[in-house]
């Protein structure tokens, strides 16, 4: 029987196995818009984001990376 894992984001309970893909799904391609931004310092912004970081796959990590290292402004 798998735990019920508490998905950091929205704070839902899902299986272990559906979590990612939850995410994924719910805030994956989007901005987290549900949680009121105020209520997100940085050092909360970084520590989610090294929470969803660690939950990619390899391939997407090195995606993520890529685009971050990506110098801005070009559109
Ligand atoms: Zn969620």
């Amino acid at each position: 029987m798998a735990e019920p894992v508490r998905c950091d984001v929205c704070g839902g309970l899902f299986s272990s196995s559906h979590l990612s893909s939850h995410k994924r799904l719910s805030h994956g391609g989007k901005t987290t818009g549900h949680i009121p931004k105020s209520h997100i310092n940085d050092q909360d912004a970084m520590r989610r984001i090294v929470d969803l970081f660690d939950g990619l796959a390899e391939e997407s990590k090195k995606n993520v990376l890529d685009r971050l290292t990506a110098p801005r402004g070009t559109p």
